[in-house]
């Protein structure tokens, strides 16, 4: 719009037609008469405009302001140009707005903006969804009248907010909340929210796996320091007492050197790629020699093993793997079966899978302990199963090689009767022959 304002030039316009208004009286003898008529006019005029104008401010719903020429017209045309002026400046305010929520809606964390008397401002979806929080009916609420965890109502109202909190989240007992709340105005505090319960269940299973390491190998040190403190005189031992010095030392260096072997299994299994599958494993040749090897482990308890396997019944997998999940399931038979027990080991083709199938006759397991038998280090009995050289491992290991090869361990065990552990690999890695 062009530039327009009220100058000298309209003052002069005025000032003329006062004059002309005057010349005119003059001609009728009443100059001053013509001259008062005419202000008079001038005046009624701006009240006119002046009602308009005011009626227009305060009352007026109409967007543009009134029609008007001269210097009315010209502050007309001003305040038309004022109101696009801010409606441009809201609308750029309001598409600002819009972007800062849509990126507030983005972020990874859930954002609740809260002031200082702690009532809630704004909240983006993830903090609605991890505190519960109602939208918009909260707004305007006070977060601790919301979330009542007495730490969290302390935590809300400390001035020492740089440091985080983690809590149970609202209503979710098992689900755990991170607070982190940050100040930046005297007004606003924003608070962040963040849900770190797998972090915190890593965190817990990384310090279980760390006690139960050192725990296990723990004992068969103290066992072998015991001996060798024993030997530092070796004139002072007598001869018998030296053997089994020996033999015990000898066996609690294998049960540490089994664990570390079970271990570094278990980390390769976990860290390997699930795509390494490309090897054609021969199953019936392999459960062959465990078998023959399991035969020499339970020749002094005289147990029978049988072996029924379909040959040509090949898989693709990793061979590593595959042996450890064979012989763990196969070796745990022997190990938790009586003298002169029973053991079944089948490998069969059905509607196109494998299936893998080893029973015993042996302890059994209760069925409190069956789901958790695939944890790490997880025993039902510590003293048996140590007994055997056991770790504690062995399913867990088995749990993850059959986990890469598309498949699952099936657990059947009654106690007194025995057991059966059994799996399917499925017919996209079936080789048959
Ligand atoms: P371990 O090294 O102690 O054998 P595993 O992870 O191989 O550890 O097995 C976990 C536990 O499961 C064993 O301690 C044992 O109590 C039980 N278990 C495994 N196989 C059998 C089985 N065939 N019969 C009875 N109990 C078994």
């Amino acid at each position: 719009m062009r530039e327009r304002s009220i100058g000298w030039p309209t003052f002069v316009a005025l000032f003329a037609v006062l004059l002309l208004l005057g010349l005119i009286g003059w001609l009728f003898n009443a100059p001053l008469e013509m001259i008062g008529v005419g202000a008079a006019g001038l005046l009624f005029w701006h009240y006119q405009h002046m009602r308009r104008l005011s009626s227009y401010l305060w009352r007026d719903k109409r967007f543009s302001p009134p029609d008007g020429a001269g210097s009315w017209g010209v502050i007309y045309d001003g305040l038309y140009r004022l109101q696009q002026r801010n409606r441009r400046r809201r609308k750029d305010l309001a598409k600002l707005l819009k972007r800062f929520r849509q990126g507030a809606e983005a972020l990874p964390d859930g954002a609740v903006v809260i002031s200082a008397d702690r009532t809630i401002v704004w909240s983006n979806q993830l903090a609605q969804r991890l505190l519960g929080l109602r939208w918009p009916e909260d707004a305007g609420q006070r977060i601790d009248n919301l979330i009542r965890h007495p730490d969290f109502v302390r935590y809300v109202s400390n001035a020492e907010r740089s440091e985080v909190m983690v809590l149970p989240a609202p209503g979710e007992a098992m689900r755990m909340v991170e607070f982190r709340m940050m100040q930046y105005d005297n007004e606003q505090i924003l608070l962040m929210v963040r849900d770190v319960t797998q972090w915190n269940r890593m965190e817990q299973m990384r310090r279980d796996f760390i006690a139960n390491v050192s725990h296990e190998l723990r004992t068969p040190l103290t066992v072998v320091q015991g001996y060798i403190e024993m030997l530092e005189d070796p004139q002072a031992l007598p001869p018998e007492m030296w053997q089994k010095a020996h033999g015990m030392m000898l066996e609690q260096t294998r049960r540490m050197d089994s664990l570390v072997s079970q271990l570094i299994t278990l980390s390769r299994i976990e860290a390997a790629e699930r795509s390494d599958l490309d090897h054609e494993i021969d199953v019936p040749s392999l459960l062959n020699i465990i078998s023959e090897e399991a035969k020499a482990l339970g020749a002094e308890k005289a147990m029978q093993i049988t072996l029924e396997v379909e040959s040509g019944l090949n898989i693709k997998g990793d061979l590593m793997e595959m042996r450890s999940a064979f012989s763990n399931l196969i070796f745990n038979a022997v190990h938790y079966t009586q003298p002169e027990g029973e053991i079944d080991i089948r490998w069969y083709s059905q509607n196109g899978n494998a299936c893998f199938l080893v029973s015993d006759n042996g302890d059994g397991i209760g069925a409190e302990h069956i789901q958790r038998l695939t944890e790490r280090f997880y025993r039902v009995d510590r003293a048996r199963s140590r007994k055997t050289g056991g770790s504690g491992l062995g399913l867990a290991i088995v749990k993850h090689a059959l986990s890469h090869h598309s498949s699952k361990l099936k657990i059947q065990s009654s106690l007194t009767v025995g057991s059966t552990f059994s799996f399917v690999i499925p017919a996209e890695l079936v080789v048959k022959k």
